[in-house]
């Protein structure tokens, strides 16, 4: 009897699962059906934008935490697929930092050339997953139709990303703060800020990048609260660090350092939590935002029944085609071209050893190094098109000496293809000065 394999969620991730068995397929290989399940009503996962901040329309957790003028925080050479190139996608070489509206329409093109848009039910979210008869029990709400129904795999990919439920702190005097106080996950437009003083709370991406976007869009002044230490980075004039939050009195931020900041609107960068609900603990994944993921052989095999798996799930440098990468093993995994160890202790080893290596990593460039070679690891063990990974992690580490350089200009820069050999064009506006984030303007010769 034909296989059932059920993906969840149908961003990146789950999208490079369903190509995988696509790509199988168009190479007369018997594949096993693939049902995939979008809470949404389009694909694309974090990068289909949504408005919406809280709940969606149908009132579950607003999967959505990208904002209006977002450009990728990376270099798209870092991510680019190599089975479908930044190249054959718009016809034309193109910078090297697009805007989402531009990264959206390349995932999108490359599962429409697929054709696997009827592999996915959208509209509809998984409420419950059991292990069952040597197979999963899969319950899903379509939401549209207001019903529910339970069917059976035989397998199970977990690709619902991890950007999503937001980790949030409490603060003494946040409950009496008069201002607008808010998670990057409700983040949508930095207009809101125009002519405003905000702090920014942390360090990670999304700090940097929404108070850069506050700034380019015309904030009067940013404090950044930087708990762990200075972030070395050349800012702005209107943008000061400040350390870690004690409490906030009226529209006052009172800072560990003995600082203060009357401020407009707290943004807090906090991070985002690995949230599963529709997961019982058996097959629930417990891990932080880190590179070598608990419980997962490979990075992807859930240790505790191996007919699970998880995408996506590390911390990330790498993106797209590290998903790539793990979907190609995942899929192979499942037809059975791919063994999986069948005892605990084997499992666990490979964990073990991934934790090690990721504890003794000294610098931003290491980690770098380190996904690179954990990507090209699973490819080698698949059909998926190899590439230059060592030019995939030279963009990265110019991307990091440009950020150092100046953080207001790194995206005027342009970086070589490791798939095409491609250099970058030069973006005809440089960032700080181009403020309609559209596809239309970006591809603008
Ligand atoms: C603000 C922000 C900016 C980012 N910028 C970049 C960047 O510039 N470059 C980069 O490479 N990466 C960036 N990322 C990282 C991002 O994680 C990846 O690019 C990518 O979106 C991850 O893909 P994914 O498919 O694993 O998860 P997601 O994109 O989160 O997709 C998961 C999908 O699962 C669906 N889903 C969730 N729960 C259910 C359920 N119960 N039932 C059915 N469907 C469900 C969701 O609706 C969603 O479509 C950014 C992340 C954030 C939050």
């Amino acid at each position: 009897m034909t296989k059932r394999v059920c993906v969840i969620g149908a961003g990146p991730s789950g999208l490079a699962q369903l190509r995988a068995f696509q790509s199988a397929k168009a190479k007369g290989e018997d594949i096993p059906e693939v049902v995939c399940y979008e809470k949404q009503s389009d694909w694309g996962g974090l990068w289909n934008y949504t408005w919406r901040t809280g709940v969606d329309e149908h009132g579950n957790n607003c999967h959505g935490s990208m904002y209006r003028y977002l450009w990728s925080n990376g270099p798209k050479e870092g991510l680019e697929f190599a089975d479908y190139t930044f190249e054959e996608h718009f016809g034309k070489p193109i910078a090297s930092y697009p805007p989402r509206a531009v990264l959206f329409d390349y995932i999108k093109g490359r599962v429409e050339k697929a054709g696997v848009r009827d592999w996915i039910e959208f509209d509809t979210i998984v409420r419950d997953v059991r292990a069952r008869d040597g197979g999963f029990e899969v319950t899903v709400r379509n939401e549209k139709t207001d019903s529910e129904k339970t069917e059976q795999f035989d397998h199970v990919v977990v690709a619902t990303g991890h950007f999503s439920v937001p980790n949030v702190p409490e603060y003494p005097g946040f409950e009496s703060y008069n201002g607008r106080l808010l998670h990057a996950h409700d983040f949508r437009d930095a207009r809101e800020f125009t002519g405003k003083d905000v702090m920014i709370m942390g360090t990670s991406y999304s700090a940097e990048d929404i108070g850069s976007q506050i700034w380019k869009y015309g904030a009067t002044s940013i404090v950044q609260s930087c708990r762990g230490g200075a972030t070395g980075y050349k800012w702005p004039e209107n943008w000061t660090e400040v350390a870690g939050l004690d409490r906030v009195e009226g529209k006052t931020c009172h800072f560990t350092d003995g600082s203060t900041a009357d401020v407009d609107a707290i943004i807090l960068c906090t991070g985002y939590k690995h949230h599963f609900p529709f997961l019982p603990d058996d097959l629930r994944l417990k891990t932080a935002n880190i590179l070598a993921a608990d419980d997962l052989y490979k990075g992807v095999v859930w240790n505790h029944n191996t007919d699970m798996f998880y995408l996506g799930m590390q911390d990330q440098w790498y993106t797209f085609n590290m998903f790539d990468a793990q979907a190609w093993w995942v899929r192979d995994a499942i037809m059975g071209k791919i063994a999986i160890p069948s005892d605990m202790a084997t499992l666990e080893a490979d964990v073990a050893q991934r934790k090690a290596e990721e504890g003794a990593l000294a610098d931003d460039f290491a980690c770098i190094d380190y996904q690179g070679a954990y990507t090209m690891e699973l490819i080698e063990e698949t059909d998926y098109p190899s590439f230059d990974i060592q030019a995939a992690n030279q963009a990265f580490y110019e991307w990091k000496k440009h950020k150092k350089a100046d953080i207001m200009t790194f995206r005027n820069n342009g970086y070589t293809s490791p798939m095409t050999g491609t250099k970058a064009p030069e973006h005809h506006t440089p960032w700080k000065d181009a403020l309609d984030d559209s596809l239309e303007s970006y591809l603008q010769v």
